[in-house]
């Protein structure tokens, strides 16, 4: 992940979203994702294409 390339919206995002992963027991490291994990990965490619 090169997070030097994020704008500030996509980094928070992302922040938010590994935030997430640790609190959550239903979303193992990059095999499958909750609803919640699922929405806020999406929210972060949003911000990325945005750009
Ligand atoms: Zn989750």
């Amino acid at each position: 992940m090169r997070m030097d390339i994020l704008t500030p919206a996509a980094r928070s995002r992302y922040d938010t979203y590994v935030e997430h992963l640790r609190a959550c027991p239903e979303c193992p490291r990059g095999a499958g994702r909750c609803t919640m994990g699922a929405q806020l990965v999406r929210r972060y490619l949003e911000a990325i294409r945005r750009r």
